[in-house]
C-alpha cells in the first residue's frame, strides 16, 4: 500500500515493514518515523469505545492489570475453571460467572475469559435456541472485543513500538502476554486504521479547501 498525502506525508507498507517519510524536502530531508507518531490519526470503533470507557471507569490503566484475576474482580464477574468448555453464564443482569476450561495454557485462558467477558456485558439470549446469524454476529463481535480488551488503544500508544513489523509483534506478545498471532491482528488493524485516518484527514482538506 502507497500514500501519499498534503501533509508531504508517504506511507508505505509492505509484508515486514511500516514506513512513513516527510518529504516537505524532497530527496533532501526525508526521515523515517514509526507508527507512533501516527496515533492521532487512529479512531476507534464503538465497540472498541466500549472497551476503553469500561476500562477507564473501572480503573484499569496498565497492562500488568490485564489478567483474568484482577479484570474479574474489577467487574464483579465470577470465575470457574473446569474441564468442561469455556462458557458464559448470565446470573441476572449486572451479575455474570465464566467458566474456563482449564486444560490449556494461562494465555488461552485469558483470551478464553475476554471471549466470554464480551458475551456477559454485551449479548443476551442463548445461543442454543438463537438463529444462526444471531450467533455467528454475537461471536464475532466477542473475537473483536478480544483484540481491543487484550491490547488497548489507550495502552499500545502509550508505548514505544519497535519500527521493524516483526519486533513490533513480539513486542506486543510481550507486553499484553497474548499469542503472536493475536499481536499480528492487531498490529494490523492498527496499521489499516491509521491509514484509513490519514485518508479520511486527506480527504476532509480536500473538500474545505474546495
Ligand atoms: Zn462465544
Amino acid at each position: 500500500m502507497f500514500i501519499k498525502n498534503s501533509y508531504n506525508l508517504i506511507c508505505i507498507k509492505n509484508s515486514r515493514y511500516w514506513l512513513f517519510f516527510f518529504t516537505s524536502k524532497p530527496n533532501i530531508h526525508s526521515h523515517f518515523l514509526g507508527i507512533n507518531s501516527m496515533f492521532r490519526f487512529y479512531e476507534t470503533t464503538l465497540l472498541e469505545q466500549f472497551v476503553e470507557d469500561l476500562y477507564k471507569k473501572h480503573g484499569v490503566l496498565t497492562p500488568q492489570q490485564l489478567n483474568t484475576e484482577e479484570l474479574s474482580r474489577r467487574l464483579n464477574v465470577w470465575v470457574y475453571y473446569s474441564e468442561l468448555g469455556s462458557e458464559a453464564v448470565e446470573i441476572k443482569s449486572g451479575l455474570g460467572s465464566i467458566n474456563i476450561y482449564k486444560n490449556q495454557s494461562r494465555v488461552r485462558q485469558w483470551i478464553d475469559f475476554l471471549h466470554e467477558l464480551c458475551h456477559i456485558l454485551r449479548h443476551s439470549g442463548d445461543q442454543r435456541i438463537m438463529p444462526e446469524q444471531y450467533t455467528k454476529a454475537q461471536e464475532s463481535e466477542a473475537d473483536n472485543f478480544v483484540l481491543y480488551a487484550a491490547m488497548p488503544i489507550s495502552m499500545i500508544s502509550q508505548l514505544r513500538l519497535p519500527v521493524r513489523k516483526n519486533d513490533a509483534i513480539h513486542f506486543l506478545a510481550s507486553i499484553f502476554n497474548v499469542p503472536l498471532y493475536l499481536a499480528k491482528r492487531r498490529l494490523e488493524q492498527i496499521q489499516h486504521r491509521l491509514c484509513q485516518g490519514m485518508l479520511l484527514t486527506e480527504t476532509v482538506a480536500q473538500v474545505e479547501d474546495k
